[in-house]
């Protein structure tokens, strides 16, 4: 099958109790483990292209790797664009072929969010393309948040209410204490406020920075609402330290397969190792 938008994938996993991984792919043997990963765990999958990712490998190599991997996969694959940051560029990966995008307003005030995404809602749902938003300050690891800053961060459940309904957004990225990149210490995830949201609004919920965070606590959210997770550093780490044990081994090695290879396979193993906690094995 195609390329799939991720509107129904995460619907069905709401419904169901599960969510579907969104794996970021930079290159021609991540794009494969995810897929092969998806194909042994009989899962649905989300693969995801950041500013990084199309800035590495251009944009038409990662639609191009994308389309093949769908029309080839026995399992329902979407290709969605992480953390779109401006209109332009997400018009550019619906033009080139994905099946759903993130436009990140978050930076914007509230108003001027809800228009931005609003304004691109209007013309992907038009080709059947879908969208996922950001409200609240998703960190990065190098930043500090401290509890009085919580609300001024983190989403409030109000205004994600009046976001979900004046937009119309297939799914929601939140900020309840993840954080993009490495962790120093364990992510302390603030349950309650996410409760409060799933309570407020029935668009499926996207955890982002989710490497790092305990498997207990993904469990968790996931039981909550949360319905998309999306995991980077995790299939980082694994990927190069697979190539490193490899040269490590034999600093003679000038094979790029042979030490590609067993990358693919370190990636292959953790996916799997993250679908099965979300729950969606089987439910392709
Ligand atoms: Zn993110």
């Amino acid at each position: 099958m195609g390329l799939v938008p991720i509107t129904e994938l995460l619907q069905k996993a709401k419904k169901e109790g599960y969510a579907v991984g969104a794996f970021n792919c930079n290159n021609m043997e991540i794009v494969q483990a995810i897929i092969a990963a998806a194909e042994a765990e009989k899962s649905p999958v989300i693969m995801q292209a950041s500013q990084g990712a199309i800035k590495y490998a251009g944009l038409e190599y990662i639609t191009a790797m994308a389309k093949i991997a769908a029309e080839n996969a026995s399992v329902p694959v979407a290709l969605h664009i992480d953390h779109g940051t401006s209109f332009d560029q997400v018009m550019q990966c619906i033009r080139s072929g994905f099946s759903s995008v993130m436009i990140d307003g978050s930076k914007l005030p509230l108003e001027e969010n809800i228009a931005l995404t609003k304004k691109v809602i209007d013309v992907a749902h038009a080709v059947g393309v879908s969208v996922e938003a950001e409200l609240g300050k998703i960190g990065g690891t190098e930043d500090d948040i401290h509890v009085d800053e919580k609300d001024a961060l983190f989403t409030n459940p109000e205004e994600a209410k009046t976001f979900v309904e004046q937009t119309g957004v297939d799914a929601l990225a939140i900020a309840i204490g993840t954080a993009h990149g490495q962790y120093k210490g364990t992510p302390e995830l603030d349950f309650a406020r996410l409760e409060k949201i799933v309570s407020l609004v029935d668009t499926p919920i996207v955890l982002h920075g989710s490497s790092g965070v305990p498997d207990e606590a993904i469990r968790k959210a996931i039981k909550l609402g949360v319905a998309k997770v999306n995991i980077d550093t995790n299939i980082r780490e694994a990927f190069v330290e697979a190539m490193r044990d490899v040269l490590n081994a034999d600093a003679k090695e000038i094979d790029p397969r042979k030490v590609l290879g067993p990358a693919r396979d370190a990636a292959i193993a953790i996916i799997r190792e993250k679908i099965r906690v979300f729950g969606s094995s089987n439910k392709a």
